[in-house]
């Protein structure tokens, strides 16, 4: 799409001025002037301008493609690192289980590395219907180009109606690369998914406009629909090793595994404190907690349960406690087993990191804090007087 002003129409009456909510309009010697680094086309200002001095040129719109009815079954992208499984993809399987059941359809993994064998039983065992594996020593470990390439490959032999993967770094990097080569739509950082009931595509749902509204994205012209989704987000399915799947091997010509870029080391990232990703329980706290000498209180009663802490958006913009412990949207995503919010309102933005947690405990002195529509159990009160009763309780409970 392109902008432009018609200098010969304006009148320079600053009605777009005014109707641009991007600010990317000024009206310079008497003319609209429109600074395409902010402008971000979204039309604004053409219905206001009355001499009609705006031009707006839209594409053409793309020609939908005519085979989408022949893409089927639901695929989820295997992530392995060091030839591990990683547990974003059983989250995954887990939920495209559940979708296919809408879509009665089957669900495949697509594994590529090597060695990795080991782990195909516990993909079907977790909800793979069968998987696609491509294995040679040059696919180790991920690499851009090659990865893409097989994927790419796989997609336009095999046209899976639906593919998700994780949005790890691997993931995001691979998926991005994979959607611009197919010409498909992409969803990134879902927090939900599910299946219109009548249309039966893929209903992407994720925080938009600075996580204030949650937007669900369809992508209804071209196949497959594509999303990623954060760790924990998900939840796997309970191993059954009765279920049974097929392995469909691929290879390729060597070409398709070469890439310009040569891998020379992996390092792994040294979390300093607890793993907040994968605590089972998290003590979190945001404002209410009044400022940094407060969370000794949060901290003890982390110490007594053996959980991690978390912490709101706000307590860390206040200094109050570093990054590596927010929790939300712009932070961490968790699913403990148990999350205790102290002091936290429960805006979307904290609630799209933590809402998978399977016991939810809200402390708030002000009933209405939305955080109690999700919580399990809510309890309206001085965070001052439950935090230290709380842990004093725990003690003497696990001192027994
Ligand atoms: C793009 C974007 C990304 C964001 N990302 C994140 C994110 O990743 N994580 C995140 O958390 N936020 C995020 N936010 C911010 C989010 O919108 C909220 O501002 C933030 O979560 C509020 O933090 P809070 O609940 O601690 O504070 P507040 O909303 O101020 O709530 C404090 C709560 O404490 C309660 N309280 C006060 N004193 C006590 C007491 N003595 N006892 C009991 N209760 C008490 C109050 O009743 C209140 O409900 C993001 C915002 C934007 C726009």
């Amino acid at each position: 799409m392109a902008i432009e002003i018609i200098i010969a129409k304006c009148t320079g009456c600053s009605l777009c001025v005014k109707a641009c909510p991007f600010t990317a309009i000024a009206i310079v010697d008497k003319k609209a002037v429109i600074d395409l680094d902010k402008c971000n086309l979204c039309a604004a200002c053409v219905p206001v301008c009355k001499p009609k001095a705006i031009l707006l040129r839209k594409p053409e719109p793309v020609s939908r493609p005519t085979d989408i009815k022949d893409y089927k079954g639901i695929w989820v992208f295997i992530e392995q690192k060091k030839g591990k499984v990683q547990s974003v993809s059983y989250e995954l399987l887990g939920k495209a289980q559940e979708l296919a059941k809408k879509l009665q359809c089957q669900v495949s993994g697509v594994l590529i590395g090597n060695d990795v064998d080991s782990q195909l039983d516990d993909l079907i065992s977790q909800g793979a219907d069968n998987i696609y594996l491509v294995q040679a020593p040059q696919l180790t470990d991920f690499q851009d180009e090659p990865y893409t390439n097989i994927l790419v490959k796989l997609i336009q032999k095999y046209k899976p109606e639906i593919l998700l993967c994780g949005a790890t770094a691997i993931g995001r990097s691979l998926i991005s690369r994979v959607a611009v080569i197919i010409k498909a739509g992409l969803t990134a950082d879902c927090t939900g998914l599910d299946i219109d009931p009548k249309e039966k595509i893929l209903l992407q749902t994720r925080p938009a406009f600075g996580g204030n509204i949650m937007a669900t994205i369809i992508s209804p012209n071209y196949r497959p629909q594509m999303a990623t989704v954060r760790h924990k987000v998900m939840q796997p399915l309970s191993p059954d090793k009765q279920r049974k799947g097929e392995i469909i091997k691929e290879s390729f010509e060597s070409s398709l595994y070469a890439s310009r870029t040569k891998l020379l080391d992996i390092v792994e990232e040294i979390e300093a404190l607890v793993n907040l990703a994968e605590a089972d329980i998290i003590v979190s706290g945001g404002r209410g907690m009044g400022g940094p000498e407060n969370f000794k209180i949060l901290k003890e009663l982390a110490h007594v349960l053996g959980a991690a802490v978390g912490a709101s958006r706000a307590a860390v913009d206040s200094g109050w406690m570093p990054y590596s412990h927010q929790v939300g949207q712009t932070g961490r995503t968790v699913a403990p087993k148990i999350y205790i919010a102290c002091g936290i309102s429960g805006q979307i933005q904290h609630l799209v990191g933590m809402q998978s947690s399977r016991i939810i405990v809200a402390i708030n002195k002000d009933p209405d804090a939305p955080i109690f529509k999700v919580a399990t159990y809510g309890i309206v009160a001085d965070l001052f007087g439950v935090i230290p009763a709380l842990t004093q309780k725990f003690r003497e409970v696990f001192r027994k």
